[in-house]
């Protein structure tokens, strides 16, 4: 039984597409935990436990670490008490394997997705986003050198961190992160489709149009699934 009591929001769209960056925002005015598995994995391989190492050798080649160890991490993370309400995830499900992991991971809490927004942009957007992408290690806030420019240089506004950018981020890595997208998580977008769980939106456009546009959505399939 699908209830308004949970709130599952699957952001869709390829690396550099915005999904981290509108999550950000989208996070406080929905009231839910934004659960990104890049970040997990990234968090993980600071602390060296078994899995961040486990994790390192896929992502310093921009290839997907295993589905049983993404599904297990999810599992994990989704039964954490913030989460009781739903969630907003962020790269995950990326393969059909994780999303049917996840519809099953739900089903047991009597729960299901509610909505994915697809955040479309071109490979030539991408390839620019990823390029000037500096983030910040402490609080996790992502810049971009002509985009979404820090007000001091290389210093976040949030917290006032150095900004890095990702170990992922070489040009061959983001071709590869892009190519796998195509690969392996574009088929998610007929997944949804044919569940009438898609909805398209323009991710060309600034990161206000793009943000308007997603909470229209979120809210639309909120109010309808309650
Ligand atoms: P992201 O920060 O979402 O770009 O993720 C960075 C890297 O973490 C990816 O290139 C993968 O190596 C790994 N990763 C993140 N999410 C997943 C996922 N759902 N399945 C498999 N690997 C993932």
């Amino acid at each position: 039984m699908v209830t308004s009591r949970h709130t599952y929001v699957v952001l869709l769209g390829a690396p550099g597409a915005g999904k981290g960056t509108q999550a950000e925002r989208l996070e406080s005015e929905l009231g839910l935990p934004h659960i990104a598995t890049g970040d997990l994995f990234r968090e993980a391989l600071k602390k060296e436990t078994p899995l961040g190492l486990r994790a390192k050798s896929y992502m310093d080649q921009g290839l997907l670490v295993p589905d049983d160890v993404t599904v297990g991490m999810v599992r994990e993370r989704l039964s954490k008490p913030d989460c009781a309400g739903g969630a907003l995830l962020d790269g995950f499900p990326r393969t059909v394997e994780q999303a049917t992991a996840l519809d099953a991971l739900l089903a047991e809490a009597g729960a299901s997705v509610t909505v994915v927004p697809y955040i479309k942009v071109s490979t030539e957007t991408l390839l620019a986003r990823l390029a000037g992408r500096w983030v910040c290690p402490k609080c996790g806030a992502v810049y971009h050198m002509l985009y979404k420019k820090p007000a001091n240089d290389k210093i976040c506004d949030v917290c006032g961190t150095a900004l890095y950018q990702r170990a992922d981020d070489t040009p061959e890595t983001q071709r590869k992160r892009i190519d796998v997208y195509f690969q392996e998580t574009a088929p998610l977008i007929e997944y949804y489709a044919s569940k009438g769980l898609l909805v398209e939106v323009d991710g060309e456009r600034d990161i206000e149009q793009v943000h308007d546009d997603l909470l229209a959505v979120i809210r639309d399939a909120m109010d309808r699934a309650g």
